[in-house]
């Protein structure tokens, strides 16, 4: 893998974004970028609706009223020097807890569960040091998050888990799931499941969060069932940092490669394939993501698939990782989905390779019997630069003791070991 400026040049070379000339660390993104973008947001749109989502819009500003009723909040929202002719004192979005609190609150008969979700971008104040174009800024954009309201809430909570799952297969990504330390939960959690990424160079990139919230929203906004009972509530975020995440992990060496989900264009055509071909692969994957391959052009983002016509009248499908496959030009319609899904499977399996030893580091990640004190396990890991603490397994609770001290085990700790 290339450093991350390297990846940034090659990006801006595919033509997907270039950095702000006024602030390099803002993107412009182009109008090949913007095609993954929409795709992205798309994709993950697509999997929260099949899942009962109901898509909504929230307003950018929240008023100091409403966030203020929030028990805990978090901190780095952005307060705007105006506010609005209502309400003077008022805040730009870095979270909708509240808003969607708010009106399921109006709702005077609240079906449950509620499930509602909105794809917009936040805004958060974020360190200069720690600042990273597209990875960590203040404008996140695109960012999706999603909300249930429901009387079952671990369930609620285990099925924005599962939607993940699927989100991050289709982006071919390999994350660890885990469960945040009570001490490093989103404010009013129960509970936190983060979706992990151990990126050589960048150490563990946090993709997703799904948060448990129990009934803390429901106590202040009187959020109650039909059976009067407060309703529980899960939350969760998937931002564009997982969008860069998948360019980067995927890309390298001179050329940027992309899943299926994510790539405008899902088959590129040579001249030798005649136009009753092109119809048909059209039909198959839709019109807009079929082109024409210009062997003049640089290639640095590639289509999943190449197709061509041998002399002889077969059709050799090659994919972006160089497997050829060869069939009969009237049979085409029944392998271009299976080669695609087998290009992604293949996507995955190098990707899991290349977090494992990218950059010549081979990293593994190590469980340890954990108490769950702060100060038990964490100066041990800021002592060894190669180590970096990931979370806490999911598994249930065990009964051994902890690694360190030797009092009861509360946890299994995850650790990133790079040697
Ligand atoms: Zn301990």
């Amino acid at each position: 893998m290339r450093s991350l400026d390297g990846m940034y040049d090659l990006l801006s070379d595919a033509g997907i974004f270039r950095r702000a000339p006024w602030r390099p660390l803002d993107v412009v993104w182009s109008e090949k970028g913007l095609m993954i973008k929409r795709l992205f947001t798309d994709m993950i749109s697509a999997e929260f609706r099949a899942n009962g989502y109901e898509e909504i819009l929230l307003p950018a500003f929240i008023p100091d009223r409403l966030l203020s009723v929030e028990p805990a909040h978090y901190r780095d929202v952005h307060r705007l020097s105006y506010g609005l002719a209502s309400d003077p004192e008022c805040y730009l979005r870095a979270t909708s807890e509240c808003q969607f609190a708010a009106l399921i609150a109006a709702d005077p008969a609240p079906t449950s569960p509620r499930r509602l979700f909105q794809a917009c971008a936040v805004y958060r104040r974020e360190s200069p040091d720690e600042s990273l174009p597209m990875l960590r800024c203040a404008e996140i954009d695109p960012f999706i998050e999603a909300m249930t309201f429901s009387g079952t809430s671990p369930t609620e909570t285990e099925r924005q888990v599962s939607v993940y799952e699927s989100i991050f297969r289709r982006l071919c990504l390999p994350v660890d799931v885990v469960v945040r330390p009570p001490w490093d939960t989103f404010p009013e959690a129960t509970q936190t499941v983060a979706f992990d990424m151990l990126i050589p160079g960048l150490g563990v990139v946090q993709v997703a969060t799904v948060h448990d919230l129990g009934t803390s929203f429901a106590r202040v906004f009187a959020l109650r069932g039909r059976d009067g009972a407060l309703l529980q509530h899960s939350s969760s975020g998937i931002s564009g940092r997982a969008l860069a995440s998948a360019l980067i992990v995927h890309s390298g060496g001179d050329r940027v490669l992309t899943p299926t989900c994510l790539s405008p264009t899902l088959v590129a055509y040579e001249p030798s394939v005649p136009e009753g071909l092109r119809e048909a692969v059209s039909r198959c994957v839709g019109a807009s993501r079929v082109s024409a391959w210009d062997a003049g052009a640089p290639s640095v983002c590639q289509a999943p698939i190449r197709i061509r016509v041998t002399p002889d009248g077969a059709a050799v499908m090659t994919t972006a990782l160089g497997k050829h496959v060869t069939v009969p030009c009237r049979s085409v319609e029944h392998h271009i989905r299976p080669v695609l899904a087998d290009y992604d499977e293949h996507l995955t399996t190098r990707a899991k390779r290349r977090l494992a030893c990218g950059n010549g580091a081979h990293v593994f990640v190590a469980d340890l019997p954990w108490c769950g004190q702060v100060t038990c396990l964490m100066p041990q890991v800021a002592r060894h630069p190669r180590k970096q603490f990931m979370g806490c397994r999911r598994s249930p609770r065990q009964r051994g003791k902890c690694r360190h001290c030797g009092s009861g085990q509360q946890y299994t700790a995850r650790l990133a070991v790079a040697v």
